[in-house]
C-alpha cells in the first residue's frame, strides 16, 4: 500500500503544480507532457490529424473500407479491451487473495491473469461498497487503463465528461441511469498517464453459484469506469 499511498500523493502534488501554473497564467503545453499517448490540449493532436489526413486519403482510394475501420475500433473499444477487465473483477469476486493482491498492487495482479502491455504500467484499483462508490475520469485528456479496457469511448474523451464529472459527478452518474443515494459517497479519480483507474464494482447479489466466467460475462465496461453498477443476472445492464 505504501507504492500506492505515494503514487497518490504524487498524484496531488501534480494537480496542485498544474493549478499554480494554470493560475499564473502558464498552462502546461503538449511539450511538457510525459509519455502519454496524445497531448493535454481540446483541439486535437498533430498526430491525430495526421492520422485521420491518412485515413481519408486511403477510403478516397478506395483501399480501405471505413466499414471495416469501424468493426475494428469497434472490437478494441467494446469486445476484446474491456473483456480482459471483466476476467479481473470476476476473479476478484472469487477469489479473496487475489482481490487483495489486485488492490494493494493492481498492475502485478493484473500481469498475473495475463494482461500487460502500454498505457498501463501503474494501475490502480479502487473498491466500490455499500457506502462509496467511485468515477473514474482524465480531467486532462483521456488517460484510460488500455490493458484492461482496451480504447477510451469517446464520451469519456469529451470535455464535458471530463469536467462534469468533477464538478457534478451525481448529475454525470443520473444521466448514465445509475442514481447513487445520499448516504453513499461518491469518490472521483482523475486518472495521468503515470496513474490509471479501474473500479472493482459490488458483486451482485443471487451470484454466489456463478463460476468465474458467468461473473465475468455480468461485468460491463462502464461498470469498470464507474458510471454504472453491475446488474444481477438475467437483469439488463
Ligand atoms: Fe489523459
Amino acid at each position: 500500500m505504501a507504492e500506492n499511498e505515494k503514487a497518490l500523493w504524487d498524484r496531488r502534488g501534480f494537480l496542485r503544480t498544474a493549478a499554480a501554473s494554470t493560475a499564473a497564467g502558464a498552462l502546461p503545453t503538449v511539450a511538457q507532457s510525459t509519455d502519454d499517448e496524445h497531448d493535454h490540449q481540446d483541439l486535437p493532436s498533430d498526430l491525430a490529424l495526421r492520422v485521420k489526413a491518412l485515413e481519408s486519403l486511403l477510403v478516397e482510394k478506395g483501399l480501405v473500407d471505413p466499414a471495416a475501420l469501424d468493426v475494428l475500433v469497434d472490437t478494441y473499444e467494446n469486445k476484446i479491451g474491456p473483456r480482459n477487465g471483466a476476467r479481473v473483477i470476476a476473479r476478484a469476486w472469487a477469489d479473496p487473495a487475489y482481490k487483495a493482491r489486485l488492490l494493494a498492487d493492481a498492475s502485478l495482479a493484473i500481469a498475473e491473469v495475463g494482461f500487460t502491455s502500454g498505457q498501463g504500467e501503474h494501475m490502480l484499483v479502487v473498491e466500490n461498497g455499500p457506502k462509496v462508490h467511485n468515477l473514474v475520469v482524465c480531467t486532462l485528456c483521456s488517460c484510460y487503463p488500455w490493458p484492461v479496457l482496451g480504447l477510451p469511448p469517446v464520451w469519456y474523451k469529451s470535455a464535458p465528461y471530463r469536467s462534469r464529472a468533477v464538478i457534478d459527478p451525481r448529475g454525470v452518474l443520473a444521466e448514465f441511469g445509475t442514481h447513487i443515494d445520499e448516504d453513499v459517497e461518491v469518490h472521483v479519480w482523475d486518472s495521468t498517464a503515470e496513474l490509471r483507474y479501474i473500479v472493482l464494482p459490488e458483486r451482485p447479489a443471487g451470484t454466489d453459484h456463478l463460476s468465474e466466467e458467468q461473473l465475468a460475462a455480468l461485468v460491463t465496461r462502464d461498470a469498470m469506469i464507474g458510471v454504472a453498477k453491475v446488474s444481477p443476472p438475467g437483469e439488463a445492464s
